[in-house]
């Protein structure tokens, strides 16, 4: 057997859980691996995308191997192929393309309602649950869920998204943010905190710096402990 097929065969049920809680219509690229695929039926693939180098194709030819064993199939009737990248920035280009075609096809689960164009200027993290996990030591851990959770416009359905997936529809900032009583504590880059203080902007009694908690004492998430955050108070209060 072929070494792109060993490689796929070792990860058979991984992917076969993937293809299965795939909806139709939506698709899948695994991260780096130069190729996206699309679900247009229950058990057919599309091959949407490729980058037309030797090791993707070979790849692409055990991942057929695999799926037809799982009883799907690939076509790739009307792939649309991406020369080789010319260095790891192309490489990463070509990579987040295939990202954004996955994200703008995102729907709300009510209406498909596309999830990008969802405003999420009054969206904040939010925790979503605590669990227990078992850290390293074997010791009981509590642990913060923190999400993002949108309102369709056209429906009201809720979407609660994964902070990974927001950061891929929605960018960053709106996640580096935390909303407390009827205060907004925003935290920015370094470069946004420099360019401030050059033009003058900067205000130092508009700035606060964020502990383990927010002031009011609510728990928030641990990216926002430790950072040093304009205040605006909300119009209108709470
Ligand atoms: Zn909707």
């Amino acid at each position: 057997m072929e070494e792109e097929n060993v490689e796929w065969m070792k990860n058979a049920e991984w992917v076969k859980n993937h293809l299965d809680s795939m909806n139709v219509d939506s698709y899948w690229s695994p991260d780096g691996m130069g190729f996206l695929l699309k679900k247009v039926e229950d058990k057919q693939l599309v091959l949407v995308r490729c980058i037309n180098h030797y090791t993707v194709l070979r790849s692409i030819s055990g991942l057929k191997t695999l799926v037809f064993d799982l009883g799907y199939s690939i076509s790739d009737e009307d792939i649309e192929f991406d020369d080789v990248p010319i260095n790891s920035a192309d490489a990463e280009r070509i990579n987040d393309s295939y990202k954004q075609i996955i994200v703008n096809n995102w729907k709300c689960e009510g209406c498909d309602f596309p999830i990008v164009e969802m405003d999420a200027s009054s969206v904040f993290p939010t925790l979503i649950e605590t669990t227990e996990l078992v850290d390293d030591d074997g010791n009981m851990v509590e642990y913060d869920w923190w999400g993002m959770v949108l309102l369709c416009p056209s429906c009201g359905h809720e979407t609660t998204m994964t902070i990974e997936n927001f950061t891929n529809s929605h960018g960053e900032v709106l996640l580096h943010r935390i909303k407390d009583g009827n205060t907004i504590y925003q935290a920015h880059t370094r470069q946004v905190l420099v360019d401030l203080v050059e033009s003058g902007e900067y205000d130092a009694s508009k700035f606060c710096l964020l502990g383990s908690t927010s002031p009011s004492g609510e728990k928030i998430p641990l990216w926002m402990q430790g950072q040093y955050c304009e205040m605006s108070i909300l119009e209108g209060g709470e």
